[in-house]
C-alpha cells in the first residue's frame, strides 16, 4: 500500500502542476492563499467540536471555540450584520437550515428561481420543467412545495410584475433569492416587500456573490429586506470549502441557530473554519481593491470576447454586474459542437472552465449535459494578478481556438508560456509560496 500512498501523491502533485500551467474560469471557484491553506491542514481537520462555541459537548475545544469565535466576528464584520454561523459545512447545508427555520415541516411552500435560468440544485428538483415541485431535501423530511419565480431572459433576471403575482397568489412561506448563474443584483427590496406582504421570509443565497456583496459590491441582501443571507465561503470569497448563514434579525437567531444544529451538524469541519477566520480577514484587508478588479475584470472579458465575435450575453447592459459572464456558443453547434465539446476542447488547450445551461436550452431541445452556453468567472485570474489586458489575452486564445482553429497544442504552449508571469497570489499577506504550490510535510 505505499505504492498506493505514493501514486495519490503523483497525482496530487500533478494537479497542483497542471494548474499552474492553466487559465481557471471556472466561476463557482476561486484559490486561497498559504495562511489559508495551512489552517486547513491542521490538526483541527480531525476533531470534533459540536454545537456552539462555550457549549459544546465535547473535550479539547479550548482553541478551537477561540478560533471560531474570531471567525463569528469577523464574519459579523464583513457582512455588517448581528448574527453569523459558520457551522454549515457548505453552502447547501446552509441552505437547508434557513429552509428548516422559514417553511414549515409538511408541505413548507417556496418561490425561488428555476434551476435553467440559473437557481442552485439545493432550490429545487433536479431541472424541473416548470411550475410546482417536489423537492424532498437531504437529511430533513421535509417536502417543499416550489413556485418558480418569472425570469425575463432577455435581461437575465427576475421579471418584477410577473414575479409579484406569482408571490400574489402561491403565498409561500419563504421568498428565495439568489442563483448560480447570477450577473445581476436581484430585486431584492421590490420583490421582498411583496413577500412581507403575504408574510413570507426574504432570504438569499449568496453562494457566488458572497465576497462581492461583503465588500461593498454588487448589493446589499440584508439592509433589502433579506431577513438571512446564506452562502459557500469559496467563490467569490476565496476561503476553503464551506458554508455560512448570517442574519441581522435578533429574534430569529435562535431558530436559525437551532435549525443548523443538531438538524443538519454534527461535526462542522473546523479546519475549514479556521480557513475561513483568515479569507476574512484577508478580504476585510484587499477585498475593496480585489473584488472591484474582479467586476471589472468580468465586463472586461466580456468585451474582448464580445469584439472577437464571441456571443457574450448582456451587451446591452455592459454583460455583467458580478464575477460572471454568460456566453451562447450554440453558432458552433456545427463546426465544434456545443457546451460539452466546447469545454473539452477548451480544457485539452489548459482553459479551464465550465459549460452551462442558457435560459432557453430546455425549450430548444439541448441537454444540461450539453447545452448551449458557457459561464466563465474572473474570481480566480484576478487574484493571480491579472487585469484588463490579460483579459484581452484570454479573449484571444478562446478566439483561436473556437473561431481561428488553431491547433490547440499550440495555443496550450502559448497558455503555458503566458501563466508563467501570474504565479503569486495577491490581495493577501504575502508569504514565500507560489500560488498551486503542493504544502509538503515530509
Ligand atoms: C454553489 C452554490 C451553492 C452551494 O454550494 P456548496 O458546494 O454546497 O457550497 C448554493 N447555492 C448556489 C446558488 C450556488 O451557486
Amino acid at each position: 500500500m505505499k505504492k498506493k500512498v505514493e501514486e495519490i501523491r503523483n497525482i496530487l502533485l500533478e494537479h497542483h502542476e497542471w494548474f499552474q500551467k492553466s487559465i481557471p474560469l471556472i466561476a463557482s471557484e476561486n484559490i486561497t492563499s498559504p495562511a489559508v491553506d495551512e489552517a486547513c491542514a491542521s490538526d483541527f481537520s480531525h476533531r470534533y467540536a459540536e454545537g456552539w462555541s462555550g457549549q459544546r459537548v465535547y473535550a479539547g475545544c479550548k482553541y478551537i471555540d477561540q478560533i471560531e469565535d474570531i471567525c463569528m466576528e469577523l464574519t459579523k464584520e464583513y457582512f455588517r450584520c448581528i448574527h453569523a454561523d459558520v457551522r454549515p459545512i457548505s453552502g447547501v447545508v446552509a441552505n437547508l437550515a434557513m429552509y428548516n427555520a422559514f417553511t414549515s415541516d409538511n408541505n413548507g411552500k417556496m418561490c425561488c428561481m428555476s434551476i435553467v435560468r440559473g437557481g442552485h440544485i439545493s432550490h429545487g428538483p433536479r431541472f424541473a420543467k416548470s411550475g410546482r415541485e417536489i423537492f424532498g431535501t437531504a437529511g430533513t423530511t421535509r417536502g417543499l412545495n416550489i413556485e418558480y419565480l418569472a425570469f425575463n431572459n432577455d435581461e437575465m433576471n427576475l421579471d418584477i410584475d410577473a414575479s409579484a403575482k406569482i408571490i400574489r397568489e402561491f403565498k409561500p412561506e419563504l421568498v428565495l433569492f439568489g442563483g448560480s448563474v447570477f450577473l445581476f443584483p436581484h430585486p431584492v427590496k421590490e420583490l421582498g416587500d411583496v413577500a412581507k406582504e403575504v408574510g413570507a421570509y426574504v432570504g438569499y443565497d449568496g453562494a457566488h456573490v458572497a465576497g462581492l456583496i461583503g465588500s461593498g459590491y454588487f448589493q446589499d441582501p440584508l439592509r433589502e429586506g433579506a431577513d438571512a443571507m446564506t452562502f459557500s465561503t469559496h467563490k467569490t470569497l476565496p476561503g476553503p470549502q464551506h458554508g455560512a448563514l448570517v442574519s441581522n434579525r435578533e429574534d430569529l437567531i435562535e431558530t436559525l441557530r437551532s435549525c443548523a444544529f443538531p438538524a443538519l451538524l454534527s461535526n462542522h469541519h473546523l479546519h475549514n473554519v479556521a480557513g475561513l477566520a483568515i479569507a476574512l480577514a484577508e478580504m476585510l484587508e484587499f477585498g475593496k481593491e480585489y473584488h472591484k478588479n474582479v467586476i471589472e475584470n468580468a465586463k472586461a472579458l466580456g468585451q474582448a470576447l464580445y469584439e472577437r465575435g464571441i456571443n457574450v450575453l448582456m451587451e446591452h447592459k455592459g454583460f455583467t454586474e458580478s464575477h460572471q459572464i454568460v456566453v451562447d456558443i450554440s453558432n458552433f453547434e456545427k463546426t465544434i459542437g456545443l457546451g460539452g465539446a466546447i469545454e473539452a476542447l477548451l480544457e485539452s488547450t489548459n482553459i479551464i472552465l465550465n459549460r452551462n445551461l442558457l435560459p432557453r436550452d430546455l425549450a430548444e431541445g439541448r441537454h444540461y449535459q450539453d447545452p448551449g452556453g458557457l459561464r466563465l468567472g474572473t474570481s480566480e485570474v484576478t487574484r493571480l494578478g491579472m487585469g484588463k489586458s490579460e483579459m484581452v489575452d484570454i479573449a484571444e486564445f478562446i478566439k483561436k481556438i473556437l473561431i481561428d482553429k488553431a491547433d490547440p497544442k499550440k495555443v496550450k504552449q502559448e497558455v503555458i508560456e503566458f501563466k508563467k508571469n501570474f504565479q503569486e497570489i495577491k490581495y493577501c499577506f504575502q508569504t514565500p509560496n507560489k500560488a498551486y504550490e503542493y504544502l509538503k510535510f515530509y
